[in-house]
């Protein structure tokens, strides 16, 4: 096994450790609290997860959510293999919590890297189509994501320079929309 192999499935091991780590942190504080917790990423193709701008774009997200939701308490922020990430708890019906979730989804073109998934206290997550909502579209066609990630329908480096501009689009206008 050549050294890069190596990396890469060291990388891939890190990956799913954090994957673990992340989940154990939710049930964790679902068990602690009994209200919903919600858990905050980026949607980042690719290996590199933490990209120029994806901090500033992690902030902002984190400041939407506390902004515009009641009864929203930030828990841990922090940044792993899998990217930056955020955990919050909110007092409140867990439907009504997923509606305001996908609202900062879709609230700019940017917020569609966010990828905000919303736990009851028996730690299910609720999905959008639980409430009638329509899935999320691909960053790249029109399609629904999930069909073209299945499909592996764009490449890898096709994904991360549509998420480059986007993050850039986000940093020409940040300043603008924080005042
Ligand atoms: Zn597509």
């Amino acid at each position: 096994m050549d050294l890069s192999s190596m990396s890469l499935e060291k990388l891939r091991n890190d990956l799913l450790l954090d994957r673990e780590k992340r989940e154990e942190k939710i049930c964790e504080l679902l068990q602690r609290v009994k209200i919903p917790v919600v858990f905050f990423s980026l949607n980042i193709p690719g290996e590199n997860k933490a990209l120029p701008g994806t901090k500033e774009l992690a902030s902002f997200g984190i400041k939407l959510i506390c902004t515009k939701v009641k009864d929203v308490q930030l828990i841990e922020d922090g940044v792993d293999t899998l990217g930056h990430y955020a955990l919050f708890i909110v007092n409140g019906d867990v439907c009504h919590i997923k509606r305001k979730m996908v609202e900062i989804e879709e609230m700019f073109d940017f917020c569609r890297l966010f990828d905000i998934d919303v736990y009851d206290v028996s730690a299910r997550q609720i999905k959008r189509k639980d409430l009638g909502l329509s899935e999320r579209k691909c960053l790249i066609c029109d399609k629904l994501a999930y069909e073209c990630i299945t499909e592996r329908k764009h490449r890898e480096d096709e994904l991360v320079k549509r998420v480059f501009e986007i993050i850039e689009n986000f940093l020409s206008k940040k300043s603008s929309l924080l005042s």
